[in-house]
């Protein structure tokens, strides 16, 4: 079985301006490593666009309508936080990056791929149901998580979260809810300022690995064979998703973790391993963060193989 790839043309019309970090160059170099005839063997699928209902399951249908009606002229951004833009094309893109995920959900729970990859901007993990910021407008990964449980009858959703930066807005959505299991490893104290190893959820279902700056790949696999897997392990998720950032990556200029994409690959092989015990196999990966182009070219070509099994 296949591993299904899915991005969208409208992912480049997201413009946060000169200089933002967060660019559309990001995606160019992550699709142009995936063209590479290494991965002929990918199902390709353009994203469509999340529907109210399956993006009203995360947030609020009042914060839905504002943010999908900033909708400024052409050239013009909109401000939603000192680091969070809202452009002529955002809209559309954030409902087809949510998309992204839905059709990701839908496309393995229905056996048609064994997995998927969802090339998508912007990112959703700094997202929570009714605040957004840190680059992030909808919480794309939640909204798949939801969309499992609501249409393929998925009772237990691991989210696991290996971007640099903690995942405050899918914690929060995932918190208060044992059907949902949410881990991170990030770089800690650093921004958003949540993640420590305290905040663990109302039954254990939040699992935090902080790790200092400087931290590399021996710190970073010692937290998630340590600390994470065997607690998602006992969780017995029925699907996997992934908050695919690579900007613990070394080259990575947000950042001081010291990853290399080996060690992406690594633990794509573990959560593949787990996903196949628990879960019929069944992983859906959503791209995050990573800001050196090089680097999340390479991080993201190291994981998606793995998904491929290659
Ligand atoms: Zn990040």
């Amino acid at each position: 079985m296949s591993t299904l790839l899915i991005s969208h043309p409208s992912f480049l019309d997201h413009d946060t301006g000169e200089y933002h970090p967060e660019r559309p160059d990001r995606l160019r170099a992550v699709l142009k490593a995936l063209d590479d005839q290494a991965f002929s063997g990918l199902v390709r699928a353009e994203a469509p666009i999340a529907t109210r209902e399956q993006l009203t399951r995360v947030h609020p249908a009042d914060l839905v309508e504002t943010i999908l009606g900033v909708n400024p002229p052409p050239g013009e951004l909109v401000n939603v936080d000192a680091d969070t833009v809202i452009s002529a094309g955002t809209a559309e893109a954030i409902q087809r990056a949510a998309g992204a995920v839905i059709l990701a959900v839908d496309a393995v729970m229905e056996g048609r791929v064994a997995n998927a990859f969802a090339a998508v901007r912007p990112p959703g993990h700094h997202a929570s149901a009714t605040l957004p910021g840190g680059f992030c407008l909808f919480n794309n990964v939640a909204i798949g998580a939801r969309h499992a449980q609501a249409r393929h009858g998925i009772e237990r959703v691991a989210i696991v979260d290996f971007d640099v930066h903690h995942g405050n807005g899918t914690q929060a959505i995932a918190e208060h809810d044992v059907s949902l299991f949410y881990a991170s490893t990030h770089q800690y104290p650093f921004y958003p300022g949540t993640g420590s190893a305290r905040e663990r959820g109302i039954h254990g279902n939040v699992v935090n690995m902080p790790l200092s700056a400087g931290s590399g790949g021996e710190e970073f696999r010692a937290a998630w064979a340590d600390g994470i897997l065997p607690k998602l392990d006992r969780f017995e998720p029925e699907l996997l998703i992934v908050s695919a950032g690579f900007d613990a990556h070394r080259r990575d200029p947000l950042a001081q973790l010291n990853l290399e994409a080996e060690d992406f690959a690594w633990l794509s092989r573990e959560l593949m391993a787990m996903a196949d015990k628990h879960c019929k196999g069944r992983l859906v990966s959503a791209l995050e963060g990573g800001y050196d182009l090089q680097a999340l070219a390479a991080s993201a070509a190291a994981h998606v193989k793995v998904l491929m099994r290659l």
